[in-house]
């Protein structure tokens, strides 16, 4: 057995062997974290004479880690703690660890010591991480004078400050809709009506938590019921965060000035594959033509059809879509998704999900009850590679109070060959879950989910394999998920691919009730009545896409995000406008992914040509699955994105693969309306 030792784990985490962490604790680690750095940054600037890689990157490169390291794991509890106490004290301390990741990124000495290093004797993997590390220095300011500087430190820790209010209050704000007539339940799987009883007073109380919204926007024949909670979901943090967003626009739109760029967009492109924001208006003007056709004539059928159903209907609103597309493949495809969620109980698809890819990349996943773990619902799991111990997982997969609502994977600790090995975590809001506490005889909930969530499952997991295998550079800055970030959605999109194949599929979904497994003619059904929508699914993420760029491409001033929603949304789609749409308020990706939400489909274009690569009759066999691990993972941060991509593919990315994607929905609708 090779699992790390308590001496080797002591201090990298926050949290003792059992898990536990208070307000205190917190914070003496995290202090502790960013004395060690400075220490580190000591080091560097103390050196005399010839500045080399051991002695100047080397200090450098540790300091990089220990910050990463401590903002990641004070940002996990942030998201995850289910004290409140240690939520609040985690989110301080995330702001004190960016402030001091800020102070490194404007430091004058510490740049020129970078600069000044022999860089001799430097492999590609290190010519890159000084290359990519000098221009982001450059990028932040760092040429500037002194008062600047400490203008440009003020704008991004308030900027900071901003940011992780805006997601706490997306975080704890749960809107609920209360249902008085369970008629309004009518269309939804009977195991979410078993899950949602009435109270004494006969009112069904649903909240905005995703496995309560999802299935009901999918499946619930009331459209006053779908009106309510997408009015409730898209107010979720409004007004609250109203302010907040329009503090934080003019903020990075001062940051930007002061930089010299135009706009915000244009400094958040000037180091990503994409370059600029010109050349993001290309890219979404170039997806909105070849969608545009497509997403109208599905507009057109799913109309048609429902007027069948419901003669006078005027239009579809942004509420209808959900179900009226689900209605549509059930009589266009003879596809009701309903009859696959008994395949997916979350047990078995975590369980085939880990399996498929430990088949796939070759490695192998054990169940460590020994790590410590921040709530009960958590699982750590060890990764080994042909043996070898090579990193750790968690999986927070199911809601609960005061955790975050959405799906992410978040990278840990950053792995340096020989020395730490790299660990992620990932947290999710899937249907399951629940401790069997009851004892009024209702069944224990199987978290059957929707196939969109297994999907979803497949692309976090991608990400983690990212972080895993890509985790062991001789360089924290350029380990895991490090590689520019418009090439960061990649290797997650690349594994929403196999879901579905049919022969996969059936290793793991099986019947909750029977254990047969999921048919393939089933499988062949869903994935042809999926791929219906595809053009509209382009044109909802322009929609994502667009108003990201938009609100970070003008001045602050002129940004009014209730009207730039609206006209955005009318633009790109075809469905009514819902009046009080605040979907702003709680578009977290606003924060993170700032102006750049086009990673999302610039991606898709190059997994969709790197899935192209993989023999469809025989997925998990061959070698294209290790080829892909060793060019496109494994590398980590430590190659440019559009390297990756033509180690892999031997030749520069295709439009091809995506452009037949699109085209091929309409194959199985011959017989459309
Ligand atoms: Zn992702």
């Amino acid at each position: 057995m090779n699992h790390l030792s308590t001496e080797e784990t002591t201090g990298l985490h926050p949290w003792s062997e059992g898990g536990h962490i208070d307000a205190a604790g917190l914070e003496s680690w995290v202090q502790g974290r960013l004395a060690g750095q400075r220490q580190q940054i000591d080091r560097l600037l103390a050196v005399e004479g010839q500045k080399t890689l051991e002695n100047t990157l080397r200090p450098y490169d540790d300091a990089v880690a220990t910050l990463s390291a401590a903002g990641s794991l004070a940002s996990l509890l942030d998201s995850v703690y289910p004290d409140k106490a240690v939520r609040d004290k985690a989110r301080e301390l995330t702001q004190t660890v960016a402030e001091a990741a800020t102070a490194l990124s404007l430091n004058q000495e510490v740049y020129r010591a970078l600069v000044a290093m022999d860089m001799s004797g430097a492999d590609p993997a290190t010519a890159h991480y000084v290359s990519q590390t000098l221009l982001n220095y450059r990028l932040a300011g760092v040429d500037k004078d002194e008062a600047t500087r400490a203008l440009l430190r003020q704008l991004s820790d308030q900027a900071t400050e901003i940011s992780l209010t805006f997601a706490k209050n997306v975080q704890e704000n749960i809107n609920r809709v209360e249902v008085r007539d369970s008629s309004e339940l009518d269309g939804l799987p009977e195991d979410y009506i078993r899950n949602h009883p009435a109270d004494a007073n006969g009112v069904i109380t649903l909240t905005t938590d995703y496995p309560d919204m999802q299935p009901l926007m999918t499946f619930a024949g009331s459209a006053d019921l779908r009106l309510r909670m997408f009015r409730a979901y898209n107010t979720r943090a409004y007004p609250a965060n109203r302010p907040l967003l329009l503090d934080l626009l003019a903020l990075r739109q001062q940051i930007a000035s002061i930089l010299g760029f135009a706009s915000w967009a244009d400094l958040a492109t000037a180091n990503q594959m994409m370059g600029s924001a010109a050349n993001m208006k290309k890219f979404i003007a170039g997806l909105e033509q070849a969608s545009r056709a497509g997403a109208t004539r599905e507009y057109e059928m799913v109309l048609a059809f429902a007027r069948k159903q419901e003669p006078g209907l005027a239009a579809l609103k942004s509420s209808d879509r959900g179900y009226w597309y689900e209605q549509y493949r059930r009589e266009a495809f003879d596809f009701d998704s309903q009859s696959v969620r008994p395949y997916f109980p979350y047990e078995a698809v975590e369980k085939g999900i880990l399996e498929t890819a430990a088949r796939l990349f070759h490695v192998s996943f054990q169940r460590n009850p020994g790590a410590g773990v921040w709530h009960p619902q958590v699982s750590a799991w060890d990764v080994y590679d042909r043996g070898r111990l090579c990193g750790r997982f968690y999986l927070d997969m199911h809601p609960r109070e005061g955790k975050d609502k959405w799906f992410s994977a978040a990278p840990l600790i950053p792995g340096i060959e020989g020395r730490q090995l790299p660990e992620a975590a990932l947290i999710c809001n899937f249907p399951g879950g629940r401790t069997d506490d009851r004892t009024d005889g209702r069944p224990h909930d199987p978290g059957l989910m929707q196939y969109s969530d297994v999907v979803t499952f497949f692309h976090e997991f991608g990400h983690l394999m990212h972080a895993i295998l890509g985790g062991h550079q001789q360089w924290a800055g350029v380990s895991g998920i490090a590689t520019e970030g418009d090439f960061v959605e990649v290797p997650s999109q690349m594994l929403e691919e196999f879901f579905h194949d049919a022969k996969l599929l059936a290793s793991f979904a099986r019947h909750y009730q029977t254990g047969e497994p999921i048919p393939e003619a089933l499988v062949e059904r869903m994935n042809r009545a999926s791929a219906f929508g595809r053009a509209d699914g382009v044109r909802t993420q322009l929609f994502y896409t667009s108003y990201s760029l938009d609100v970070h491409n003008r001045p602050a001033e002129e940004v009014d995000p209730d009207a730039m929603l609206e006209q955005g949304y009318k633009r790109m789609l075809p469905y009514e406008w819902v009046d009080g749409n605040r979907m702003y308020a709680s578009f977290t990706h606003l924060i993170g992914y700032t102006s750049n939400y086009y990673t999302y489909m610039f991606d898709k274009v190059i997994a969709l040509d790197f899935f192209g690569q993989f023999d469809r009759a025989h997925l998990l066999e061959g070698p294209t699955a290790m080829r892909y691990r060793q060019a496109v993972l494994e590398p980590g941060g430590s190659k440019p994105g559009t390297q990756l991509i033509e180690d892999f593919l031997g030749r520069e990315q295709k439009m091809d693969a995506f452009a037949q994607w699109v085209g091929e929905e309409f194959a199985g609708s011959s017989n459309d309306q």
